[in-house]
C-alpha cells in the first residue's frame, strides 16, 4: 500500500481521512524541528482527524506533515527508517487511539 504525504495541503488531507476511516496517519515534524517527532495515529484520532479551525495558523499539514496509508506496516517501516535517534524505538504510538 502506498504512503501518501500531505504537506501544506489540508483540503486533500481531510479528504483522504474521510475516505480512509480505517487508515493510519504518521504525524511527522519537518526534519530538524521538534526532534523529528514521529507519532502514529488512527485516521479517526481526535489528535489528527479533524480540523482545528479554518485559520491558516491552525493547519494540520503546516508544521507537521501527514504520512497516510490504509495499512499500518508501511508507516512503521518508514518511521523506523526515518526515526528520531533520541527515541529508543524511533517513533511513538498515540496513547489516545492506540494504533
Ligand atoms: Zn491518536
Amino acid at each position: 500500500m502506498p504512503i501518501v504525504i500531505f504537506d501544506n495541503d489540508d483540503n486533500n488531507y481531510f479528504n483522504w481521512i474521510s475516505l480512509n476511516p480505517e487508515g493510519f496517519v504518521l504525524n511527522s515534524s519537518r526534519i530538524g524541528k521538534h526532534d523529528n517527532n514521529l507519532t502514529l495515529h488512527k485516521s479517526t484520532c481526535d489528535r489528527v482527524g479533524h480540523k482545528r479551525s479554518n485559520d491558516r495558523a491552525n493547519s494540520r499539514t503546516d508544521i507537521y506533515l501527514k504520512h497516510c496509508c490504509s495499512k499500518l506496516s508501511p508507516l512503521e517501516h518508514w518511521a523506523s527508517a526515518n526515526k528520531n535517534l533520541k527515541h529508543p524505538v524511533g517513533y511513538y504510538r498515540c496513547a489516545i487511539c492506540f494504533p
